[in-house]
């Protein structure tokens, strides 16, 4: 992908990990208060508490830690080319977004997209690399840990800049959804608290998500931006990467998501969807009969 091509946008912001935080296996990092909570639960429910920091570190939650986080400065930003390459697929996003809502008749109001290390607080709850990068809804704001890049490449064994590109434009996909009401009306269903429909709901949210990704990529497409192979890299981890967590603004907890994302290959056939028509309306999973 010629990702440097790309115009870098204005709404990454960035913190660093630090204060109390140490780094555990794997690289992630817990704040003290964690590791006594984790303590505590276990004592509570005769867990050992090493299997419960396996299990954060298999996908779940993200721990309630707490990490102060210090914002640093716009020239370290630039001199980080994970940060670089997190700013032009955003920006990259903005354009594509903002000339389709604009066809559609409305203004496109681009996210913020908040780029840490080990973990941070957001309105939706604390978020850590175990959380997966996830959009939330209620400060409309993007956060991914950096350390993402290489559990993409390592664990779910989609490398590739086009893989990386295709899970931050998913969740910039979920942006667009809350723009267009969608998330309200999934929000409105999770509340009636049928987990059965939630769920299939909250796969239809997903493969669309997917099917905006593909959308983006089109358009990079057209404009020469993508390279032999991207396309398979993103349907790589367009099938790989199952538990980017949404977060439920409402009762402030996080829904590990896992087994509500659709199947490996529905997620790659929505993000080829997206990607062959570049229309977000041909995106509408919800009318679909079979997803
Ligand atoms: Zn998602």
């Amino acid at each position: 992908m010629r990702w440097g091509d790309m115009r870098p946008s204005d709404n990454v912001e960035q913190s660093s990990g630090g204060g109390g935080g140490f780094p555990l296996g794997g690289g992630m990092r817990l704040g003290g208060g964690a590791i006594i909570l984790i303590v505590i639960v276990s004592l509570i429910f005769g867990i050992n508490p090493l299997s419960i920091l396996g299990m954060l570190e298999g996908g779940g939650p993200p721990p309630p830690a707490q990490t102060q986080t210090a914002p640093t400065s716009q020239t370290q930003a630039a001199q980080n080319p994970q940060v670089d390459f997190v700013r032009r697929v955003v920006g990259d996003t903005e354009d594509v977004w903002t000339a389709l809502f604009k066809q559609m008749g409305s203004r496109y109001e681009p996210p913020k997209m908040h780029v840490f290390q080990g973990s941070v607080r957001s309105t939706c709850g604390m978020a850590s690399a175990a959380s997966g990068p996830f959009y939330c809804p209620a400060d409309q704001k993007v956060y991914l840990d950096t350390e993402f890049f290489q559990q993409l490449s390592q664990r779910f064994r989609a490398p590739g800049d086009f893989a990386a590109a295709y899970v931050i434009a998913h969740e910039i996909g979920h942006h667009v959804q809350n723009l267009q009401g969608t998330m309200e009306k999934f929000e409105a269903t999770a509340a009636r608290g049928d987990p059965r429909q939630r769920n299939a709901m909250s796969v239809r949210l997903e493969l669309q998500a997917d099917c905006y990704a593909g959308v983006w990529g089109f358009y990079a497409a057209k404009r020469n931006l993508l390279e032999p192979g991207d396309v398979e890299e993103g349907l790589r981890a367009a099938a790989a990467v199952g538990d980017d967590a949404i977060q439920k603004s409402t009762r402030g907890y996080v829904v590990p998501d896992a087994f509500t994302h659709g199947s490996a290959e529905q997620r790659a056939r929505w993000f080829r969807q997206g990607m062959s028509t570049g229309d977000p309306r041909s995106c509408n999973t919800f009318a679909a009969k079979d997803i």
